[in-house]
């Protein structure tokens, strides 16, 4: 159980990451794909999704940040590991989700790797305590 708050803070990690690479797959692919005229991120309504996406990447990004700051300096690090684990939990999947719907049915093909993504964010909110364990943890500090 010592090194938890280290496994929580990587596996938060590693869904940025994840999303990060949904992200910019889903921009690359609609850079090129044209739809009604226009590349598909051009289209509002799309773009408000991916920046929706970019927007969770970013908290999770500063929240790492912050766990593997405290992990580093040796300091008491659960509130700030649970945080952002429990981020990740909730944004992973449908933030690939997202991404997949951006590239239409081309979302799903293997070389994509989004449907392992998918795979992986739901097996990340169970291992080193499932996302309701988070709220536990962050609900302990009240
Ligand atoms: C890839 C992977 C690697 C793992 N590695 C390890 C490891 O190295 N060491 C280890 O010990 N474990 C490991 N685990 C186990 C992991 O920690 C558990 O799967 C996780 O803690 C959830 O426990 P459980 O699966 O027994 O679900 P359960 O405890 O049966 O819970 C089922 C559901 O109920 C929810 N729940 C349970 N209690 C409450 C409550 N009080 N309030 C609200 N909701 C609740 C849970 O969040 C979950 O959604 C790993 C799991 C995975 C997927």
């Amino acid at each position: 159980m010592s090194s938890i708050n280290g496994a929580r803070t990587y596996v938060a990690a590693m869904c940025a990451g994840m999303m990060q690479n949904a992200l910019d797959l889903a921009v690359d692919y609609g850079r090129d794909r044209t739809a009604f005229g226009r590349p598909l991120v051009e289209h509002q309504g799309l773009k408000w999704s991916l920046s929706d996406v970019a927007t969770h990447i970013a908290a999770l990004d500063a929240l790492v940040g912050k766990a593997a700051q405290l992990i580093d300096a040796g300091e008491d690090a659960v509130l700030a590991a649970a945080h952002a684990k429990k981020l990740a939990g909730e944004v992973t999947i449908p933030s690939i989700t997202a991404c997949m719907q951006a590239m239409g049915a081309n979302g799903l093909r293997e070389e994509h790797f989004l449907g392992q993504h998918l795979a992986a964010a739901k097996i990340a909110a169970f291992t080193d305590g499932s996302t309701e364990m988070m709220k536990e943890r962050i609900a302990a500090q009240f």
